[in-house]
């Protein structure tokens, strides 16, 4: 099934600040057949990259991932918001527009060598997913893709990782 996703992605102006557009991927999760579809196409992803296991970023990469997950039948790695993790971690921090951020995975989440595919639904400047990736490879792990609902090109995420695959389902302005 081919499927137009961009057609189901909410835009909603000045949120969750005046003057951002934030894209909402709620209605394709709602809907159990897109929701069902939009996973089967990272699955896809996941499997051509020869993933080993998920890693996904709190939150939303919970929601995209967890279900490419078990439908390859892989192990899922949650990258956390710090002091949710309970045992130790490693932690790594990155820049906002304002401030910044930090993420946690538990230090024996992932195995040296292990082929790691990282979802989550949006890539706008990429700074998650660059703290994810930091947090796999200092643990041994090889981030052999990422996978995302929505990309916005003009952000030029991609273009920070000219040696990592990123495949999205859909690229907004
Ligand atoms: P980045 O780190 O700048 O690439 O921002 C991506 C992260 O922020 C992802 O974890 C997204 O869940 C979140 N995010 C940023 N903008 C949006 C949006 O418009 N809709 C949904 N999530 C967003």
């Amino acid at each position: 099934m081919s499927v137009d996703f961009k057609k189901y992605i909410a835009s909603v102006q000045n949120f969750p600040n005046e003057g951002i557009v934030f894209r909402d991927i709620t209605p394709i999760l709602q809907d159990g057949k897109l929701y069902r579809a939009a996973t089967h196409e990272l699955a896809e992803y996941a499997k051509s990259r020869g993933a080993e296991v998920i890693v996904g970023p709190e939150a939303r990469g919970f929601i995209v991932g967890c279900p490419v997950a078990t439908e390859l039948g892989l192990g899922f790695v949650p990258a956390r918001k710090p002091g949710k993790l309970p045992r130790e971690t490693e932690k790594a921090s990155y820049d906002l527009e304002y401030g910044s951020n930090s993420l946690e995975m538990h230090k024996d989440a992932i195995k040296p060598g292990q082929k790691v595919v990282i979802c989550d639904d949006l890539m706008a400047t990429a700074g998650t997913l660059h703290a994810t990736k930091e947090l796999v490879e200092r643990m041994g792990g090889e981030v052999v893709g990422a996978a995302f609902y929505i990309e916005l090109p003009d952000l030029k995420g991609r273009e920070k990782f000219p040696d990592t695959d990123i495949f999205s389902l859909v690229q907004m302005e």
